[in-house]
């Protein structure tokens, strides 16, 4: 019995077996009677009264000692009960209750070991999901998750379904033959809207499928091929299901072949900034440059960043690229003069991380670049994901003195909400209101706010994307304060920036 394998118990049962054997042998040779004489014949030294004393200290003995057992006993059922809490908690989503993303590695490599499983895979992604938690906060977005987990488990066994994180879910099916028919039943569920405080939220789900043997050999490959078809249901539209077919593979090589190039590139070190001139409009010299990135492939060909930051995104290679680009262009402003700022470009996934601030500054102490020269430039997608965290993060920034710009300024959503909220040191106008203003009077009266609100709220404004010498004279009259685009440089390498510093005509631009 489990009781017995505890040292309190154990040792009373022994002192018990003690006490039974003396009192057996105490009846058996009258020793009580040889005791009581004993006193008796002692009494003047008052052995009675003592007797009597340690018969009271025994029997509370005996109680004190049953006393402890039970608080042991109650001692031990909290642990058991907490370990057995950490073991769940080790392997289950605490929002959701499902299996997480934990488990789900270790059934994958339990399922890796053996051999000729027959089973299917879906990946669900909810459509929607992430504008719920922007437009409506965190805790719809919570219920959401909740919801969309309790009508999983009604179609679904509890050790079968998995939350992969954020929006993603996981289903393992026994019989490939039901999964379809599993799949179209858990759109219709997922399809219902979330009642949340009255508010009646819509969703809704995307569903990639794929089985094994036939789509995949074992069951992490299964899982990469369900994840290859979600992403091309998410792009059919709303509420799509597909299954994976040999078309998708010759995507999920390629995909596979990028990565890998995108991390030898980075390793190699031949992603690198590039530098654009940012034009004080009000004597026409330089004032700074933004660095953008560009990938020198080994035949010779600039690869632009639309074409490998998204990966670089996705991957998580972005943190790496990130590192490496911004201690290299640190290291090129070190070498420009002392009042020339340096912009770079901060990918929305990373205003998530609690320690981009430290990260930066290590990186400028390293290179010996003072953070009152670097300038970071954010849009409002990286605002929009958490802005509590990204608030937080673009605080620190600007307590250890580094500049924070708003890119792409218009082009996203609740832009005068974050100007309101925020403090921001720069406002960029997207190139998209520059480059057609001319022609439209309705753009040039957007552009004309834009420069208003920022000299209402103290921010000077950048101009993006000018490319004519009337977008300037325009945009100088207005009282923009910097521009920038082909007109005045495109990005350069870090050399001919040099240059472009240096040249007789002193800083200014080489219009
Ligand atoms: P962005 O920050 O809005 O950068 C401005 C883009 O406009 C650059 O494209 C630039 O070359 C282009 N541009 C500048 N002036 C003109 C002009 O007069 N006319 C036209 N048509 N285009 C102009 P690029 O270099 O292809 O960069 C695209 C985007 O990639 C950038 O947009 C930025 O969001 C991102 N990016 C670039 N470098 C980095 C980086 O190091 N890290 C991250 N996270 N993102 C980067
Ligand atoms: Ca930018
Ligand atoms: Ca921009």
């Amino acid at each position: 019995m489990a009781i017995f394998n505890h040292r309190a118990v154990w040792q009373a049962c022994v002192l018990a077996l003690i006490g039974i054997v003396l009192i057996s042998v105490g009846i058996e040779f009258d020793a009580a009677e040889a005791i009581g004489d004993w006193i008796r014949r002692h009494e003047a030294h008052e052995v009675d009264e003592v007797m009597f004393a340690l018969d009271i200290v025994g029997i509370l003995s005996i109680i004190y000692g049953a006393l402890r057992i039970f608080d042991l006993k109650q001692e031990r059922k909290r642990r058991e009960q907490a370990e057995r809490r950490a073991d769940w908690m080790a392997v289950h989503d605490s929002l959701t209750g499902l299996h997480n993303r934990h488990s789900l590695e270790e059934k994958l490599n339990q399922m890796g070991k053996r051999h000729g499983g027959r089973f299917a895979m879906l990946i669900i992604d909810l459509d929607g999901f992430k504008r719920i938690n922007d437009l409506v906060g965190h805790q719809a977005g919570d219920a959401v998750l909740q919801a969309v987990a309790d009508r999983l488990r009604e179609h679904v066994a509890a050790d079968s379904v998995f939350r992969l994180g954020g929006d993603e879910f996981v289903v393992f099916v026994d019989r490939i033959a039901a999964a379809p028919q599993l799949a179209r039943t858990l759109l219709q569920a997922l399809n219902r809207p979330v009642i949340f405080r009255d508010t009646s939220l819509d969703v809704g789900a995307s569903i990639g499928m794929a089985s094994c043997p036939d789509n995949a050999a074992d069951a992490r490959e299964c899982l990469r091929c369900a994840d290859a078809a979600m992403y091309v249901a998410k792009s059919t539209g709303r509420g799509s299901l597909r299954a994976f077919d040999n078309s998708m593979r010759e995507q999920m090589l390629l995909r596979d072949r990028d990565e890998r190039d995108l991390r030898a590139a980075i390793r190699a070190g031949r992603i690198k900034p590039y530098y654009q001139p940012i034009i004080d409009l009000s004597d026409n010299r330089i004032c700074g440059f933004e660095a953008l990135a560009r990938w020198e492939r080994e035949d010779g060909v600039l690869v632009s960043p639309g074409d490998f930051i998204p990966l670089a995104e996705e991957t998580g290679l972005i943190l790496d690229l990130t590192e490496s680009l911004l201690a290299t262009a640190c290291r090129d402003a070190m070498t420009w003069p002392s009042d020339i700022l340096l912009s770079f470009n901060i990918s929305p996934i990373q205003l998530q991380d609690q320690l981009l601030g430290m990260r930066i500054l290590r990186i400028l102490s390293t290179a010996g670049l003072p953070p009152s020269r670097l300038e970071i430039e954010i849009t409002e997608t990286a605002l929009i994901q958490d802005v509590r965290t990204a608030a937080a993060i673009l605080s620190d920034l600007r307590t250890a003195g580094i500049s924070i710009a708003l890119d792409d300024f218009g082009t996203g959503y609740s832009s005068l909400a974050h100007l309101s909220n925020l403090s921001f040191d720069k406002i960029k106008i997207d190139r998209s209101f520059v480059s057609s203003f001319q022609d439209q009077e309705r753009q040039e009266k957007i552009v004309k706010a834009i420069v208003g609100l920022g000299i209402g709220l103290d921010v000077p404004t950048t101009a993006e994307g000018i490319e004519t010498a009337n977008q300037l004279a325009s945009l100088t009259g207005m009282g923009c304060t910097y521009g920038q685009g082909y007109l005045f440089g495109r990005a350069m390498p870090a050399a001919e920036a040099a240059r472009m510093l240096s040249t007789p005509r002193g800083q200014e631009a080489s219009a």
